[in-house]
């Protein structure tokens, strides 16, 4: 493993560093380890954050030059998301559009979907949310019960989606339905776009532990989404599917570790402003986060060694995501016993550390173990297929 960035990596970063010193708003900076990012305000001021950094050539970096990206390496877009974190950049509204659809849409999609979508998920002029997890069909997301049935040249959808992340302000949702129930359980399933302003649809907000809604339900009653909208073929949109999922494990979730060091660097500070620095176990609870951090560093490093030698990442993804949620919890935790009461305080309250962002950060750090997959299901994973335990 080489740790060393070559000349026009280090002349990369400098022109990021520039870049976002110059550009990025005073009222998005420092937002980045925990805040409120769904209320419609919010979203707006994201997506012409969006849209700036995309004029600037720095959204979809990685994608080809063909479909309005730069085609960049992956140690560049390591080098944009270090900076990011750096400057306290959040992270792109549409990432689900850029990181998970994009790419679907650059291998399955047909040239005019490929024209209609990809220039506006880059530029955030549309938002897109995933509807994949239904209430049958969270980790077994092949249960999956809403249906699809052909009209003519349209395909008449019915069904419930759940944790539809913005949903409330998406303008187009990537769906999974079942379009051939006689068939096996992978099979029979179609990958649709859906534009969200369509008849029929409706979308509940669920509000969070966190006190935001950020997620929801969203509901759909004869929604009528013309077949020109099915990305592959009609009942072999399980392969679409695993295009997107698998690149739901995009660069970010190597270098997980950048989001951590940005809050362990704030708690760090904060126990060094209130002289808590010298208790010998806050200092041992510190040293152990610290650790975690530079592990998951190795570990995601690791993972992109094997990109970079056009391999595949091993079960070394399984592994950090596991490390990442245990310290992401351990972390919230620590900062909550070192602040005390104040930890509880809420954004708006006078007197809430660092604008009540650990507050929230406690609250959010509870899903970590079950977004992009549960904790349970990875230690499946890596107990079965890795170690070569026996199933159950
Ligand atoms: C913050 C957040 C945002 C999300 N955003 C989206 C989104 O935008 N779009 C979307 O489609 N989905 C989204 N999800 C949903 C997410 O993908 C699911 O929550 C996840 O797949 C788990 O599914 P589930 O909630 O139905 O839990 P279940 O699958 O019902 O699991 C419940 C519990 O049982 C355990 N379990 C299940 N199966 C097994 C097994 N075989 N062995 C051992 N234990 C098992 C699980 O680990 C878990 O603890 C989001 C979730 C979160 C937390």
């Amino acid at each position: 493993m080489n740790f060393d960035f070559s000349d026009r990596e280090e002349a990369f970063r400098k022109e990021v560093r520039g870049w976002l010193e110059a550009n990025l708003p005073d009222d998005l900076r420092g937002r980045a380890f925990a805040a409120s990012r769904a209320g419609r305000d919010e979203v707006k001021k994201l997506r012409a954050w969006q849209k700036r950094m995309c004029e600037a050539g720095y959204v979809g970096l990685d994608w080809p030059r063909e479909f309005g990206g730069r085609g960049a390496t992956i140690v560049d877009m390591v080098i944009l998301y270090q900076e990011m974190a750096r400057a306290e950049s959040p992270q792109l509204v549409n990432r689900g559009g850029v990181s998970m659809l994009g790419p679907t849409l650059m291998k399955h999609g047909t040239p005019a979907q490929q024209q209609r979508h990809l220039p506006k998920i880059l530029t955030a002029d549309e938002l897109w949310c995933q509807g994949f997890s239904e209430p049958n069909a969270g980790s077994d997301l092949a249960n999956l019960q809403t249906r699809g049935v052909r009209d003519g040249d349209h395909l008449v959808v019915n069904g419930q989606k759940v944790w539809t992340s913005m949903a409330h302000v998406a303008d187009w949702c990537f769906l999974l339905v079942r379009t051939d129930p006689s068939a096996a359980k992978h099979k029979g399933i179609s990958f649709l776009l859906v534009d969200m302003k369509t008849p029929g649809i409706t979308v509940r907000p669920l509000r969070q532990i966190t006190g935001e809604a950020e997620f929801n339900e969203v509901f759909f009653d004869n929604v009528r989404v013309p077949v020109g909208n099915l990305v592959g073929r009609e009942n072999e949109g399980w392969g679409v599917a695993i295009t997107t999922l698998a690149h739901e494990r995009d660069v970010l979730t190597h270098i997980r570790h950048i989001s951590l060091r940005n809050a362990l660097h704030r708690l760090i500070r904060m126990v060094k402003e209130r002289g808590a620095n010298a208790d010998p176990i806050v200092r041992q609870k510190i040293a152990q986060l610290y650790i975690s951090e530079q592990a998951l560093q190795c570990n995601g490093y690791r993972g992109l060694t094997n990109i970079m030698r056009g391999g595949h990442p091993g079960p070394e993804g399984s592994t950090a995501k596991l490390l990442w949620s245990q310290t992401d919890v351990e972390l919230a935790q620590t900062a909550t016993e070192i602040l005390g009461p104040y930890s509880q305080l809420e954004h708006g309250t006078a007197w809430a550390p660092d604008e009540g962002q650990w507050e929230f950060y406690e609250l959010l750090a509870r899903g970590s173990g079950i977004r992009a997959g549960t904790t349970e299901i990875l230690k499946n994973i890596l107990g079965e297929r890795v170690l070569g335990l026996p199933k159950d």
